[in-house]
């Protein structure tokens, strides 16, 4: 792993963003808000997250359908198989098509809430391969798939793991976006293991700001992510004190960045959490600019 480049001499990396699609009216002023005030940076492509289970169909479509119409991004709509046949998420994705959506990130889903075990639907895409597949077939989207570094936590085995990633680039996807990790080096060690086995195609980091350190462990334990003890040591004592987490927040993934960039690495997805302050900072502190300032 090579050290931090100068602050001074980064070259701004390319950018995408991740939303969710709002539940309320208050959480949709948030949503709109953010798109706002990140839209200026000119992201790549910013992404909307379909629900567990699917159950965020409309949401998710009327969220991509809005940034389509109202402002200058390239939106990405994510599209699982979870709970669904397969005519009815063609059917989905042909609205996305006909709405002027190009780009699905292309997902299996997680079992819904209380199901143990994930189960295909009997007429349904069982994997995220087989979507990738049956989506060239309705029209000529850029997929994007998920990659997991710390690998997804029922693979039956880290080999068999890059092995259904490799299935996902044959299929069809042309980039992959990984599930977010804190540990530079497992993710460069990922990008070797990617390479030996013939996958080309861009795989960009998944960068989590955490600005709630607790809740972050929660969740980081449930998808695979490993939380290293520094972070521990960092976020210690903050417990109470929001404003100086966010601050450490923002220092721990401009760094993380900057460490990648070091390693060749010019591309990264950022999951806003529909917040701007901390990932407009953090794009700051990384060179981005405000595409009217130059
Ligand atoms: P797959 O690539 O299909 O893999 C799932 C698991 O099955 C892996 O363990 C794989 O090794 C294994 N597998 C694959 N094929 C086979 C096979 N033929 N036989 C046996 N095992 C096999 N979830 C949502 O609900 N909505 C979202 O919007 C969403 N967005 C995400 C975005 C990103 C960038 C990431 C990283 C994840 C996202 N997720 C989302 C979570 C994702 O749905 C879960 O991680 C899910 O458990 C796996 O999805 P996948 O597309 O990686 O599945």
């Amino acid at each position: 792993v090579g050290g931090l480049p100068p602050l001074a001499g980064l070259p701004a990396p390319a950018l995408s963003f991740e939303f969710f699609p709002p539940k309320t009216e208050a959480l949709e002023n948030q949503l709109w808000s953010c798109i706002r005030r990140l839209e200026p940076l000119a992201p790549r492509f910013v992404s909307v997250t379909y629900g567990a289970g699917g159950t965020t169909q409309a949401r998710t479509h009327a969220t991509v359908a809005r940034i389509v119409k109202e402002t200058s991004l390239t939106p990405a709509a994510h599209l699982t198989c979870v709970g669904a046949s397969r005519g009815e998420v063609d059917d989905v994705a042909r609205a996305y098509w006909e709405a002027g959506v190009r780009h699905i990130v292309a997902l299996r889903g997680d079992p819904p809430a209380g199901a143990e075990r994930y189960e295909p639907h009997a007429e349904g895409y069982a994997f995220a391969a087989d979507l990738v597949a049956g989506l060239k077939k309705v029209a000529p989207f850029e997929i994007s798939v998920a990659a997991y570094p710390e690998v997804h936590p029922t693979a039956l085995s880290s080999d068999h793991d890059l092995d259904n990633l490799k299935r996902k680039i044959d299929a069809g996807a042309t980039r992959a976006i990984t599930q977010y990790f804190f540990d530079s080096d497992i993710f460069l060690r990922f990008l070797d293991r990617c390479l030996a086995a013939g996958i080309t195609v861009p795989i960009v980091p998944g960068i989590m700001p955490v600005s709630n350190f607790t809740q972050m462990r929660k969740f980081s334990a449930m998808c695979g992510a490993g939380v290293p003890d520094w972070m521990g040591r960092l976020f210690e004592g903050l417990e109470d004190d929001v404003e100086t987490r966010r601050m450490v927040a923002a220092v721990v993934a401009a760094e993380q960045v900057r460490l990648l960039q070091a390693n060749g690495v010019d591309e990264f997805h950022f999951y806003t959490l529909n917040r701007s302050d901390l990932v407009y900072s953090i794009a700051h502190i990384l060179g981005a600019r405000p595409k009217s300032a130059g």
